[in-house]
């Protein structure tokens, strides 16, 4: 049994065959997942996309919140949305947000300020939150500022979160583990030059981390350059128990244990 943790499941490039992905997500033993409320953005209707497709599908959870590509188009309406949006039954975490100063989509002092509202919010919804963070090219610069953040505007909410699509260094992990999060790692940790993410994912305590696709992007080798899907969750299980010496159904088991002790979620499992 697998669960992951992260994915995009409202995404374009699934409307064709949305059914046969959630199928061969069961066959796989995919039985639980995360699908990611950021949608297309602020202004565009689809922030409830996940909890629409948690309402359609068992075993689908839901997040709410603005993506920091996404921060420049967030209104006060929007706002006002996602806090309504958050009480939904279905919604146990507060993300994507963060920061993005790779594309820098959105200017960073707007990233920030978006992010320090929607962790404002998420304390007052007592929802963890879903950390996406990328800094600019052989820089720390989004590293330190978000940790930054985090110790000033998070750690005293308790709420802890998820450090998503992990692609730091075993020094970020630890910053991450330290703060109370749990490190999530995606398809890139297949990759031959990510020897970085490994690194952490060897490191990081076994009850502390989780897996996911971040699909429809990212996929893990041997999928690597095709859309990514639910599925595929087992390739980086299977990195993740070569690392450490153990099956790749031996890591689904333990990160679905993670997940419903981390989330506070029922035992579903018989
Ligand atoms: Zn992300
Ligand atoms: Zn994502």
């Amino acid at each position: 049994m697998y669960t992951d943790s992260h994915c995009h499941l409202e995404n374009k490039r699934f409307d064709e065959d949305r059914a046969d992905v959630f199928a061969r997500a069961h066959d796989a033993g995919v039985t639980v997942m995360l699908a990611i409320g950021n949608g297309d953005g602020p202004g565009t209707g689809t922030l409830d996309c996940a909890i629409k497709l948690a309402q359609q599908h068992e075993g689908v959870y839901a997040t709410v919140g603005i993506h920091p590509h996404e921060a420049e188009l967030a209104k006060e309406a929007d706002f006002d949305e996602l806090e309504r949006l958050s009480k939904e039954a279905r919604v146990i975490a507060w993300g994507e947000i963060g920061l993005d100063y790779f594309y820098d989509h959105s200017p960073r002092e707007v990233q920030q300020s978006v992010f320090v509202q929607q962790m404002e919010m998420a304390r007052a919804a007592k929802l963890p939150i879903i950390i996406h963070n990328r800094p600019s090219d052989n820089s720390e610069n989004a590293w330190d500022d978000l940790f930054r953040l985090l110790r000033e505007r998070w750690a005293s909410s308790g709420l802890g979160g998820v450090l998503h699509c992990f692609t730091g260094s075993v020094a970020h992990a630890r910053a991450a583990l330290d703060l109370g999060f749990v490190i999530s790692f995606a398809g890139n940790i297949t990759y031959p030059k990510a020897q970085n993410i490994r690194d952490a994912a060897a490191m990081a305590p076994l009850d502390r981390i989780f897996v996911e696709t971040d699909s429809p992007y990212l996929a893990p080798v041997p999928h690597r350059g095709k859309r990514n899907e639910p599925a595929f969750v087992v390739e980086s299980a299977r990195q993740i128990g070569k690392l450490r010496n153990l099956s790749a159904e031996e890591i689904g088991r333990q990160t679905s244990e993670n997940f419903r002790s981390f989330f506070g979620l029922a035992d579903t499992t018989e």
